[in-house]
């Protein structure tokens, strides 16, 4: 992959993240603002159910952080765009579906074949 296209994934990673970080700023503003709700209906069921989904949505969301920061970091070191388990390169096709990826297309569905095999 050449610095362009480093570059490339390094924006789309980024713009990425901050749409993350603003979404998960959203979800800790309507969690508060459920706070407040909740003194003023007593509805505390599904408040309660409300903000589980919240917490969920939110643990979903840092792991995509997770995964943009380390993809981020593969870039600073040179190995972005390598599969993790068999070192191939990961077309760009792919990479621009899915930027976090670390993983070729093979070994993903592999992957993916030996995890419906255990469930
Ligand atoms: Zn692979």
């Amino acid at each position: 992959m050449d610095t362009q296209q480093l570059e490339f994934f390094r924006n789309t990673l980024n713009n990425l993240l901050e749409e993350l970080l603003n979404q998960s700023w959203k979800t800790v503003s309507e969690l508060v603002m459920d706070q407040d709700r909740e003194i003023e209906s007593f509805a505390e069921t599904s408040i309660h159910m409300s903000r589980t989904l919240n917490l969920r949505l939110r643990s979903r969301e840092s792991h995509l952080i997770k995964k943009i920061k380390e993809a981020l970091e593969r870039i600073d070191d040179g190995t972005y765009g390598c599969c993790d388990i068999c070192g191939e390169s990961i077309s760009i096709k792919r990479l621009t579906a899915r930027p976090v990826t670390s993983k070729c297309i093979e070994c993903k569905e592999m992957e993916e074949q030996m995890e419906s095999q255990i469930s």
